[in-house]
């Protein structure tokens, strides 16, 4: 395709142009590998798996108003590819599953640049590449009132085992892994725009990335299935909106410290009096959160720290009966109460 082509709009280039310039968009490494029989191009795509292990599917979309705006100053093409992928890949990362391929269906209006959607996939296509995971394929698709990026990603088993949200024990630490709250507070500077009060921030540009480039967690999605985690999620949709999801697969409570929460220095201090909202019911931080015996966290601990990852002990599982607080928080002033569990609500 020349280079003249990529100014061209998708209803000019036709969806036969798109799918080839997607494609070409693509490493290699991501289009094709031993393992894909049929890729991008036929009816649908061939996958060999791995003899012995089962698949682990998850689907995840992001709509433009919803998850993204396309204004300026906002998101740009190549990110918001990522995020598509990596929200997806969090998922199976909090499986302790093997990431393999993903199909990625375009909503569009028609009016797209061909070179903003080139963007997105190399987007995609870099994520895809550092994780190992083949786009197998998709779907395009007229979406006159919004652009839309919907993924649906397959990984594997390790050895037939996954980690699932049911499994937590009394005892157990409550754990996460990285810093939370910097995508909330990135996603408030996007919204204040540059010229809000902290627009001109010097770590305004760092929490902006964590929003806009989560990173999926799934080396330690298979650390943590190896080193004895006894249950686990992503963090989409906040602390206190996830864990007790987690909880309630589990029939447990819990008790966290929120003296104990890693939250990044630069969200604290750009964010004095809500940096603990942030933390709790931001949401996007696709961090893992997890539990597992002390005894076990310890070591985990080591392992993620040879690794280059940080793992913070935020609390600990415990018993809950009908009537009692599933949750309960020691607040800052050190003071014990029960928590409101406050989900991020797709539908408020
Ligand atoms: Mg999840």
């Amino acid at each position: 395709m020349s280079a003249g082509g990529e100014a061209r709009s998708v209803r000019e280039i036709g969806e036969f142009g798109l799918i080839a310039a997607l494609r070409a968009a693509l490493p290699a490494a991501v289009a094709e590998g031993p393992a894909l029989a049929v890729g991008i191009g036929d009816d649908a795509a061939v996958w060999r798996p791995t003899a012995g292990e089962a698949l682990v599917v998850t689907a995840d979309g992001l709509v433009e108003g919803v998850h993204f705006r396309l204004d300026p100053g906002w998101t740009d093409w190549r990110s918001l590819g990522h995020k598509a992928l990596a929200v997806n890949l969090s998922d199976l990362a909090a499986m302790g599953a093997v990431a393999r391929l993903a199909t990625v269906t375009l909503g569009l209006r028609g009016t797209e640049r061909v070179a903003d959607l080139t963007a997105l996939y190399a987007g995609v296509g870099a994520l895809a590449e550092r994780a190992g995971v083949l786009i197998a394929g998709g779907d395009i698709v007229a979406s006159p009132a919004a652009l839309g990026i919907h993924v649906t990603a397959i990984g594997e088993t390790r050895g037939g085992r996954v980690l699932r949200r049911a499994g937590a024990q009394p005892g157990d630490v409550v754990a996460v892994s990285g810093t939370l709250g910097a995508s909330a507070a990135g996603l408030r500077l996007l919204q204040d725009g540059a010229a809000g009060p902290r627009g001109g921030a010097a770590t305004a540009s760092a929490l902006i990335d964590a929003h806009l480039r989560p990173e999926p967690r799934l080396a330690l999605g298979g650390m943590l299935l190896a080193g004895g985690a006894t249950a686990a999620m992503d963090l989409s949709d906040g602390l206190l909106g996830d864990l007790p999801k987690l909880l309630a697969a589990s029939g447990t409570g819990a008790r966290l410290d929120a003296a104990a929460l890693p939250v990044a220095a630069a969200v604290r201090a750009l964010f004095p009096d809500e940096w603990l909202e942030l933390a709790t019911r931001g949401g996007e931080d696709y961090e893992l959160l997890f539990t597992v015996p002390p005894e076990a966290f310890a070591a985990l601990r080591r392992d993620a720290d040879e690794f280059g990852a940080t793992l913070t002990a935020i609390g600990e599982i415990a018993e809950w009966r009908a009537e009692e607080p599933v949750l309960v928080m020691r607040g800052l002033g050190g003071v014990e109460a029960p928590v409101r569990a406050g989900a991020f609500d797709h539908f408020r």
